[in-house]
């Protein structure tokens, strides 16, 4: 090993730049890399997923490979220290949230389980964007990650791709996804040959039309226009018929028995265009038509997502047309199929309005669909998709998220991690459910103050890492009330807002806390969410307001950190007390951020919606903080439409100071107006994600949590509980699921 670093650095270890270090330990990892076996296996599941939220590479890699203490050490002793080439790493930019991290934690558990899977995705030169904030508003840049020489690859494998008239070429790249201990993956990322990186114009801008030249700029590009619309139908395309040639060439030999030999998950409906590319190519293969699709059926697997109904894609059949005429018939054909099988209104593939919903293409020709927490299962079967459930009873099924307890505890965490195998053994790392034997010390206080110096260490280390990535002086002696996740008014970072105020209120009339909190935000708006923005832009003035007076700033804090990215989620996580799971009952699917944070110990502040029902489930009522109106509850309120904003805001008057307070002469000296006064008329006027609804409660709730940390033992005693019940929460679980009831490889 040392040899091998010695080498890449022409014997100057010493004084090589951080660059020329990096390279030769990612050399040298690479190579480790080659010698570890390749997962294989008779059948085989592709995961296709839009976003792969991965992380850094580096350490993870290191870590599985088992040669991290050693590289530290070789490093360390020519003087250099490898965290400095742990920051040089590239965060690759290949994902938006949940979604995609889920996807990258599922590889990590494929490969850890030795699964014979794959991913499939594309390859963004420029990622979401990276958020800079600039006079309390966020803007966007191209985040480039792609300049510095990265665990990317190319291979010599290419795929023409015609795109209504252009003609394309797609290749693919590959990145190893190392498993603990055992053997790897690969994720398949397909990229546009013709790609022109100067096309990219001021921060994100950049002509949407030229396709052969923009098809894998970005993730998400901004859909508000039509030409915006088309090209990310256009890149959907692009990726699954990229995958399809990949997958056609790697089963050639059997392709009239495909289901015997594959598995395809797509995660959302932002692959489904592959049921039908697929079906073509069946086609081709003088397969007949009603041997295709009763293939394909057998082949396919769909993961629902979300149940806004916003978020379900719908795409006009014009597009289908432009881009491809002969997917378009096999669309109409399928579309008949349906009609046999039902006249119901709800279940066709193409609507009155000539949408094709993405989401019945997935339903009717796949044999599973999940959800991705109980409670999310349970809505779609008896609400939002059940006229499908009663047609496909045994179809529907779920699928519990989970997170990789490596990354999420091994490596993010390493001296909590450290602390737990001292105490139960290292079968943890296995087989997470053993974190239970925690339990037994529950009234052991040296190991409850144990617990408690370890989150105090988490804080100061948060403290150097967030005064030099943002700037800021974290006080490590308040309370780290953190709400990291997409900005989205159903997970309702506002109402966090407004309790801020509320706090910043009761303070100002003389109120003297205990404790002084610091509220941490971490979350990007899509660009041209509107009100989503409003409600950053509020937050930072918010921030300013308070950091620039003398009593408040004695007792509350907003951090809010710029561009939010799993890197800033490995610092925050583990030194968090407070973890705010606050949507809208019935609007999270699942959330994957509460399991990550109650493996670390925070405590949850939640409504009962998603995860957050089975993280309960499995702490106890007694060691979780929820508040709020159940699910049902606000299901009927949305059917009923008898939900009036206004009605609590006149009659809970700290909450209509606190929504006041956002227009206050205050506010408006320091924020923007505009901004101030949509957000301030869309809470009074609509607040569709009902966030007055449970203010009092959210208020009432949290107010206790606060006094509650003041009792230390008691608080330790909550945290020790969240860690030895966090196994459930595993991802191995998950995917060890998925493949007993689902893949079966
Ligand atoms: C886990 C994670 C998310 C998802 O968070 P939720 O709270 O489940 O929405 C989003 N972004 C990053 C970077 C994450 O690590």
């Amino acid at each position: 090993m040392k040899k091998g670093l010695l080498e890449y650095t022409n014997n100057d270890l010493e004084n090589a730049s951080v660059e020329t270090v990096y390279n030769a330990v990612l050399k040298l990892t690479q190579n480790k890399i080659k010698e570890t076996p390749h997962v294989s296996g008779e059948r085989k599941v592709y995961y296709m997923s839009a976003e792969f939220l991965i992380g850094k590479l580096l350490t993870n890699n290191l870590m599985n490979l088992g040669i991290y203490d050693e590289v530290k050490d070789i490093l360390a002793s020519h003087g250099r220290s490898i965290s400095e080439i742990e920051d040089f790493d590239p965060e690759p930019s290949l994902g938006n949230g949940g979604l995609g991290r889920l996807a990258a934690c599922f590889l990590d558990s494929i490969a850890t389980l030795g699964i014979n899977g794959e991913g499939l995705g594309l390859s963004y030169h420029y990622g979401l964007f990276k958020q800079v904030f600039k006079d309390h508003q966020q803007t966007e840049e191209k985040d480039v990650w792609l300049d510095k020489p990265s665990w990317l690859r190319p291979t010599e494998h290419t795929y023409p791709v015609t795109i209504g008239d252009t003609k394309l070429q797609s290749r693919m790249y590959e990145i190893d996804v190392l498993g603990y201990n055992k053997e790897k993956t690969t994720l398949r990322l397909f990229d546009l040959e013709s790609l022109d990186e100067k096309l990219v114009e001021k921060g994100i801008e950049f002509d949407q039309e030229a396709i052969d030249k923009n098809l894998t700029l970005f993730l998400y590009p901004d859909d508000s226009t039509e030409k915006g619309l088309r090209l990310r139908f256009a890149q959907q395309y692009f990726m699954v018929e990229s995958g399809i040639q990949y997958i056609i060439e790697t089963h050639k030999e059997h392709l009239d028995e495909l289901d015997k030999h594959i598995v395809i998950q797509i995660n959302d409906t932002h692959p489904a265009m592959a049921v039908l590319l697929l079906i073509k190519k069946l086609l081709e293969h003088d397969i007949s038509f009603e041997k295709a699709v009763s293939i394909v059926s057998s082949v396919f697997a769909y993961t629902n997502h979300t149940i806004l109904a916003e978020a379900l894609e719908k795409w006009p059949l014009a597009y289908f047309e432009a881009v491809d005429s002969e997917m378009l018939s096999i669309l109409m054909k399928l579309d008949e199929v349906v009609k046999k099988r039902s006249t119901n209104p709800n279940v066709q593939l193409i609507d009155k309005d000539n949408l094709v919903h993405m989401a019945a293409l997935s339903i009717h020709f796949s044999f599973s669909v999940n959800g991705v927490a109980a409670l999310h299962t349970d809505i779609l079967v008896n609400s939002e998709l059940k006229d499908y459930a009663d047609m496909y009873p045994g179809k529907f099924n779920n699928k519990t998220n989970g997170i990789t307890f490596r990354r999420w505890l091994q490596f993010s965490n390493p001296s909590l991690s450290q602390y737990i195998e001292d105490k139960i053994g290292d079968g943890f790392k296995k087989d997470a459910t053993e974190l239970v034997k925690l339990e037994s010390f529950i009234n052991d206080e040296t190991v409850l103050h144990d617990i408690m110096d370890i989150k105090q260490a988490q804080k100061e280390r948060l403290k150097d890492f967030l005064l030099l990535s943002d700037n800021v002086s974290l006080d490590t002696n308040s309370i780290l009330d953190i709400q990291i996740k997409r900005l989205h008014e159903y997970k309702r970072q506002q109402l966090n807002l407004l309790y801020i105020i509320y706090m910043v209120q009761k303070i100002e009339k003389g109120y003297k806390p205990k404790r002084p909190v610091t509220f941490i935000f971490g979350s990007k708006a899509a660009p041209a969410y509107t009100i989503a923005k409003d409600i950053i832009h509020a937050l930072l003035t918010l921030s300013t307001i308070i950091e620039k007076d003398a009593l408040l700033s004695q007792y509350i804090h907003i951090i809010f950190v710029e561009n939010y990215n799993v890197t800033k989620a490995e610092y925050l996580i583990p030194a968090c007390d407070v973890s705010e799971q606050i949507s809208l009952a019935s609007k999270e699917a699942s959330g994957t951020g509460n399991m990550k944070l109650m493996l670390n110990g925070a405590i949850t502040l939640g409504t009962l919606d998603g995860a957050n029902v089975e993280i309960k489930d499995h702490v106890g009522d007694d060691n979780i903080y929820i508040f709020g109106e159940d699910s049902d509850t606000i299901i009927t309120h949305y059917e009923n439409a008898d939900y009036v904003s206004r009605d609590y805001y006149n009659s809970i008057p700290e909450l209509k100071d606190a929504v006041d307070y956002l227009v206050s002469e205050t506010m408006l000296a320091e924020g923007n107006k505009v901004n101030l006064e949509r957000l301030y008329n869309e809470l009074l006027n609509k607040d569709w994600f009902m966030t007055f609804i449970d203010f009092e409660d959210y208020v009432k709730v949290k107010d206790q949590m606060f006094e509650d940390y003041e009792d230390k033992l008691k608080w330790a005693k909550m945290s020790l509980m969240n860690i030895a019940n966090a196994g459930f929460f595993s991802s191995d679980r998950t995917i060890a699921d998925y493949n007993k009831d689902i893949w079966k490889v």
